[in-house]
């Protein structure tokens, strides 16, 4: 693999909270040009098989993906896996339990929503989820939108769905230990994802990338479409102190809500390890 690259290591398909398929995703970012892709869905690799098979049909390569969702110091944070085994059974049960606790927090939000006069949001929230044991707070969003009690999905969060608000509910996801130690067992890479977006302080932050590191994490996102162009700039230089390597995503989930498209970023800085050095004999 080249080191510069138009790689796309973070998006969502319908196997999440994205609205495209495998196949849609993979023929988008073909005619956006990327050169290496893959599908990260959240505490999922349903749809694996399909993105790897659709990028192989695109003519692009492939690294399998996944975001799990990790709870550290009461906040929740995101690590992208790149690179694993599919069938690796502790990284399979492990999505599994992980993911298992949505649909009774589905129903808590749902019954948090009825309490300010919204009612059947879990059964509204239903209809936009593609895999039902994966109901996000995204598609309890696309709801309200979809019935006028909000106008887009900035404004359904800030009033409905973070903390304090009336759909927001309280939920333990997996340690930063599980998921990194999952990833690297089945062979991939652990990835922070979009560290700007976490409400860490300083010292907070530095004990967050400690961990993730003596975990056996090994990368870092820093060209992402959650980040601004101040952040790339920001987390290339915590990669560099912490020796991590470098990952590009777009966090794309659908053509009408994500403002970055695939494979359209920057690219990263050239004064990085990118991740998918790491990840050369994984590449499909
Ligand atoms: P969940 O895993 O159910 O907590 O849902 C998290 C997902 O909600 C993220 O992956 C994003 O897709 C979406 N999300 C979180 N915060 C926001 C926000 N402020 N605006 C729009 N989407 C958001
Ligand atoms: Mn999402
Ligand atoms: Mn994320
Ligand atoms: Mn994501």
């Amino acid at each position: 693999m080249k080191t510069i690259l138009n790689a796309d290591l973070h998006c969502h398909s319908v196997v999440s909270d994205g609205t495209l398929t495998p196949e849609a995703l993979a023929e988008r970012a073909k005619s956006n040009r990327v050169e290496l892709w893959s599908l990260t869905d959240h505490d999922e690799i349903g749809g694996q098989v399909r993105a790897a098979a659709a990028a192989r049909d695109q003519g692009m390569s492939y690294l399998t993906g996944t975001e799990i969702s990790v709870t550290f110091i009461d906040k929740t944070v995101h690590i992208v896996g790149l690179g694993f085994d599919v069938a690796d059974p502790h990284l399979v049960q492990g999505l599994l339990r992980t993911r298992g606790g949505r649909r009774q927090r589905a129903l808590d939000m749902a019954e948090g929503l009825a309490k300010v006069g919204i009612p059947d949001a879990y059964e509204g929230a239903l209809k936009y989820a593609g895999n039902h044991d994966l109901v996000s707070r995204t598609h309890f969003a696309r709801f309200l939108i979809e019935h006028g009690v909000c106008k887009d999905t900035s404004e359904v969060f800030r009033k409905y769905l973070t903390e304090g608000k009336p759909g927001y509910v309280e939920h333990r996801w997996a340690a930063l230990k599980d998921a990194v130690g999952w990833i690297t067992q089945a062979g991939g890479i652990a990835v922070i994802a979009h560290p700007a977006r976490y409400k860490f302080s300083a010292n907070e932050e530095y004990a967050f990338f400690s961990e993730f590191k003596d975990h056996g994490g090994q990368a870092v996102e820093v060209v992402t479409g959650s980040h601004t162009s101040a952040e790339y700039v920001t987390y290339a230089e915590t990669a560099r102190e912490f020796g991590l390597a470098a990952s590009r995503g777009s966090d794309f989930h659908s053509p009408n809500e994500s403002h970055t498209d695939l494979g359209t970023l920057p690219l990263l800085p050239g004064n990085l390890k990118p991740v998918w050095e790491l990840l050369d004999s994984r590449i499909q």
